[in-house]
């Protein structure tokens, strides 16, 4: 094969005005469809000069405010495009695959999306949609709001979040943007493992990434709704491509996410949890108990917190298998 051979097709043309509704081909043969495609959806609303701005979500199929928001912004773009200035690229299911299954993973290939960048145009389907994405879409970009929650698996409490980044105009310009989408809480964010991740490949482009996590236990509530709602838009108003003042009812609480902060799970079992999302604990304070499935002579183990915070995440289902990530505790971060 040449390195000039595109697999994945676009049905949209991202530089032409107005209002398209679309898809990504991604060709897919399988026992079920020898000659089929997997379609990622993808619109473009474009109304003269300005910033383009690219919303994603699906990037895990079961986070789901991202998905009803960018669904709900392209309707509402296409139903008045004359009130944008610039464009908007909308992806609400990235992974299509796992949006389609509920899942967090790709069921075709077991793609992580947010492993998967910059992706492989000769590789699975996940690999391929990334690296679409990566050297078609992200180019126009100049700033991405890739919109996670928990998933099926972890809650949050609602925040938005930036990483620490080396340029310090750059830093700035992403720390404005991630307190413009107004969530009730702030995160930057120190990643551990950032080789593969969509917010890696867009920061190295020099580009201003926001993401979030809001609540989650693979479903929604009104109140994540409705910060995920007036997110999209305040970061329109941010960029200057919508008009009106921010729509931040309430202020932003900024969070450190200190290593001693996470509590894993040694042993398998129930789960007590003690202690809920936004309690403040301090350090030696139990977070929660585990009991073992079979036996009642065992004492509980109890996961005590290490150091004094507030409860970020907790684990979501009933069961713990070892290994889970419990509970996460963060501290007060001075506002820079
Ligand atoms: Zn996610």
């Amino acid at each position: 094969m040449t390195g000039d051979i595109e697999r994945v097709s676009i049905t949209i043309d991202i530089d032409k005005d107005g209002v398209q509704h679309g898809h990504l081909g991604v060709p897919h043969s399988s026992d079920e469809s020898a000659w089929g495609a997997v379609r990622v959806p993808v619109a473009c609303v474009k109304n003269g000069e300005g910033p383009t701005v690219l919303f994603t979500a699906g990037n895990h199929g079961d986070e789901y405010e991202g998905q009803l928001a960018v669904h709900k912004l392209v309707r509402e773009l296409a139903a008045d495009p004359g009130r944008l200035q610039g464009r908007v690229i909308a992806m609400p299911a990235l992974n299509a695959p796992a949006v389609t299954a509920g899942k967090r993973t790709s069921p075709i290939d077991g793609g992580n999306m947010n492993r998967s960048f910059p992706g492989d145009r000769f590789g699975t389907v996940t690999k391929m949609i990334a690296d679409f994405v990566y050297r078609h879409l992200l180019p126009a970009a100049d700033a991405v709001v890739d919109i996670h929650s928990g998933g099926r698996t972890l809650s949050f409490l609602p925040f938005a979040a930036i990483h620490n980044l080396p340029d310090p105009d750059h830093h700035a310009a992403s720390l404005a943007a991630m307190k413009a989408f107004g969530a009730p809480y702030g995160v930057i964010m120190t990643e551990l493992d950032s080789a593969g991740m969509f917010d890696t490949a867009v920061e190295e482009m020099g580009k201003i990434f926001v993401t979030t996590e809001l609540a989650g236990g693979g479903t929604v509530s009104a109140e994540t709704i409705a910060i995920a709602d007036r997110g999209v838009r305040n970061m329109l108003k941010h960029f200057g491509m919508l008009e009106g003042a921010l729509d931040r009812p309430h202020g932003t609480r900024f969070l450190d996410m200190p290593e001693g902060g996470v509590h894993v799970a040694d042993d398998p079992g129930l789960f007590e949890i003690a202690a809920d999302l936004g309690q403040e604990v301090t350090a030696g304070e139990v977070l929660a108990r585990i009991y073992p499935l079979h036996r009642t002579d065992l004492p509980a183990q109890e996961i005590r917190a290490k150091i004094d915070g507030v409860v970020l995440q907790r684990h979501f289902p009933g069961l713990i298998k070892v290994g889970d990530c419990l509970t996460i505790l963060a501290q007060d971060m001075a506002e820079n």
